[in-house]
């Protein structure tokens, strides 16, 4: 909570199956889109939290899976856990206050007296939610009935359904939205509220993020039947909630333009990115800049030339392999042309995550973040950190890498350490 200063330029709180992650998508494109463009533009001064259902041994699963970036906050388990920053610091008042009013044990006594209630995976099983699949049709009756019972036993409870399948009961004060709330209040007593906050849906259980007071919204071209349902209801004539036309992360994007939040434009989606000028030229404009170029040239969807690579490194800089051996960078120069094309027709696909920077004298800057790429199955990370420098002959108007290091992110680090550059 306390990595920017001040108030987060602009806060994104993003469900993630089917918003920021399409699994209709093998090649992620509109996610890899989505991470350019908020490494490049936004990291430094904004905050992103995911907010999903899945608990966190799910969550941890899909970031496996998928290229996602870390967020500075994340709710998992339908807004019943809270935790913070890399490390996952959790919220424990958060989960005290929950408490009020709740008795698992009284949950589960009830909701046993419903056979069409399937348990979800013990994994889904959380302190302050407790989790079923029910057929669609019988849905509307058990959810009235079921309610009923809850009150009856003096729970104050809530009954979430999402996606057309899962059911969830969780504490009456729980849920995404009123996580949401809570997080703009402890912003808002720390004198850091959010300058905008973007929430970002799909489903059912996102529907309350809608209804915090003072954020855009964005439902998904994509969305479910349940949750359109619930624009049609709650927010057709308001204008700070829009259906976009777009799919998941694309259509965060379009939301973006849409409210005037900032820029828009992705690198990833920018044909001329290598000589495209960002509004705010910057150490992570800079950094994924170069790595999407690496990709490309690799790809080979750049043209092969001399040209590109010339101005980038500083000629007497060193570069530190995360093997441990050092490397002059003009070196390297002939390396990266022996790659070229290596990687095409492949999956291969480069990131970068957690871009930090500090300036450091006139014209130097360093920057670290984790890069990441991936072909498939496989994938490999090294923290890296890297000297930029603005005043150097060879790059007149732009960044000169001086100094490139990197190390093995614990449990990423790729079998043929040899063929790794950058
Ligand atoms: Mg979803």
């Amino acid at each position: 909570m306390d990595r920017l200063d001040g108030p987060a330029r602009l806060m994104i709180v993003s469900d993630l199956d089917y918003t920021m992650v399409d699994h209709d998508e093998a090649e992620n494109r509109s996610l890899l889109m989505f991470n350019a463009l908020w490494e490049a533009c936004y990291r430094h001064d904004s905050l992103l939290v995911f907010s999903t259902g899945r608990s966190p041994t799910m969550y941890k699963q899909l970031r496996n899976e998928k290229p996602l970036l870390t967020p500075d906050i994340t709710i998992m388990s339908v807004g019943t856990e809270i935790a913070y920053g890399d490390s996952m610091v959790r919220d424990d008042a958060w989960e005290q206050y929950l408490n009020q009013n709740w008795d698992r044990d009284i949950v589960l006594e009830e909701t046993a007296k419903f056979p069409e209630l399937i348990p979800q995976s013990d994994t889904e099983q959380r302190p302050h939610k407790v989790s079923f699949f029910i057929e669609k049709a019988k849905s509307s009756e058990v959810i009235k009935l079921l309610s009923e019972h809850l009150e009856k036993r003096w729970l104050d409870i809530k009954i979430i359904y999402s996606s057309g399948t899962a059911l969830d009961v969780l504490p009456k004060g729980a849920g995404k939205g009123q996580a949401l709330a809570y997080l703009l209040k402890k912003f808002k007593d720390n004198g850091k509220l959010p300058l905008n906050t973007l929430v970002c849906g799909d489903s059912g259980n996102d529907a309350e993020l809608f209804s915090v007071p003072g954020v855009y919204g964005v439902v998904v071209s994509n969305a479910q039947e349940e949750l359109l349902q619930w624009h049609a209801e709650n927010a057709k004539n308001n204008s700070n909630i829009i259906h976009s036309t777009e799919r998941c992360a694309a259509g965060i994007i379009q939301a973006i333009a849409n409210f005037n939040l900032g820029p828009f434009l992705s690198l990833r989606d920018t044909k001329d990115f290598i000589n495209c000028r960002a509004e705010s030229f910057s150490p992570g404009h800079e950094v994924v800049k170069f790595y999407l170029f690496y990709e490309r040239w690799r790809r080979a969807e750049v043209e092969k030339s001399d040209h590109h690579m010339q101005s980038i490194f500083y000629s007497l800089g060193i570069f530190v392999h995360p093997s441990g051996s050092e490397q002059q960078l003009h070196k390297c120069k002939d390396m990266m042309a022996r790659l070229y094309g290596d990687k095409e027709g492949t999956q291969y696909r480069v990131w970068v995550d957690r871009v930090s920077s500090a300036q450091i004298g006139s014209g130097a800057w360093l920057v670290k973040f984790d890069k990441w790429e991936s072909n498939g199955e496989e994938r490999h990370c090294c923290i890296t950190t890297v000297l930029l420098n603005t005043k150097q002959a060879e790059a007149p108007d732009g960044f000169v890498w001086v100094h490139v290091h990197q190390t093995w992110l614990d449990g990423w680090q790729a079998k043929d350490q040899a063929a790794w550059l950058f």
